[in-house]
């Protein structure tokens, strides 16, 4: 599953420092992150760039103020934080689970679109353990959302696994599948440079409405009225759309503060549905449970662990 062997929390080494502007609000952003202590998860620290006034906004699925377009924790009218989900994909599929980032602006520096700068810098300075056991997710049952054509569920899995399923009306994507059980080398591998992507047709409507004023092609993967990727340069991977699709599950399945032991599945999906099917785990206390190991049954593992004394234990190592 790639997490750590012992189940410690994390943190960075190292602060890292991003500059950049917001790919909705085109403002210019300075982002760092920040070793944390154990169980801080993942804090936002926000600054108005106007008043100057900054406000704690914790990386949490009660944060969650708007999912059109991207994800946005705190207030829409005052200090929040949007576009987090890109980093928080990072920082959760990365086992980073104690960080503090600070920005100067409301959104996160948009990078190229994905992930890659986000996964390289925390690979360059790496991650210290805290002495403080990892809390995971179990799902315990299926749950499952549905939205008009779009579908969203979990199930109980043992391990971390996504399956996402798109199918747009668009000749340049079409019907695209990706399912993988998650690791921090799968998403390295697979998904981290999957950059986020738009029509050339939506431009003028969202620019109108005020999102992605930064947006461009050194950030975005823009599908052309002819139904061509217009980028010169291509694209990351033949099936690029499914797995930023997947990077951004990732991302606001994140915000559930804890990683999930438990398969994410989603036909048609995105930022709502990803957060609403979420809040419906989360608010079904039947339909999970948390554990202190990736493995299922801790406590009676543990049992059997006493009873029957450590050459067993061995083994099952
Ligand atoms: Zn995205």
């Amino acid at each position: 599953m790639g997490i750590n062997v012992l189940g410690y929390q994390t943190t960075l080494r190292e602060r890292i420092e991003f500059t950049g502007f917001g790919v909705h609000s085109g403002q210019p952003v300075t982002m760092t992150l920040n070793p944390a202590e154990a169980d801080t998860g993942i804090l936002f620290n926000v600054t108005c760039p106007k008043s100057g006034n900054s406000k704690d906004i914790i990386g949490n699925i009660t944060s969650v103020a708007a999912t059109d377009l991207c994800t946005v924790l705190g207030s829409v009218s005052d200090v929040h934080i949007a576009t987090v989900e890109h980093l928080m994909a990072a920082l959760r599929a990365l086992n980073v689970d104690n960080v503090i980032v600070e920005a100067d602006s409301f959104e996160v520096p948009v990078m190229d679109g994905s992930s890659d700068a986000f996964v390289e810098a925390i690979d360059s300075v790496g991650l210290k353990s805290l002495p403080k056991m990892r809390c995971y997710l179990r799902v315990k049952k299926p749950i499952r959302v549905d939205m008009g054509a779009s579908w969203g569920e979990f199930i109980p899995y043992e391990g971390t696994r996504y399956e996402v399923d798109i199918d747009f009306d668009s000749a340049a994507i079409g019907h695209q599948s990706f399912k993988s059980d998650m690791s921090a080398e799968v998403f390295r591998r697979e998904l981290c440079r999957a950059r986020t992507f738009g029509f050339m047709k939506d431009v003028e409507r969202l620019w109108a409405a005020g999102f992605a004023l930064g947006s461009s092609l050194e950030n975005s993967v823009v599908i052309g009225d002819d139904q061509k990727v217009i980028n010169p340069e291509g694209l990351r991977y033949r099936d690029e759309f499914v797995r930023h699709k997947t990077l951004d599950a990732i991302g606001d399945l994140a915000l559930a503060g804890a990683p999930f032991i438990g398969c994410f599945r989603s036909y048609r999906g995105g930022h709502k549905l990803n957060s609403l099917v979420l809040q419906a785990l989360l608010s079904d206390k039947s339909a999970f449970e948390y554990v202190e190991s990736p493995y299922s049954k801790p406590k009676v593992r543990h049992a059997e662990l006493v009873a029957v004394g450590v050459p067993a234990y061995a083994a099952q190592i």
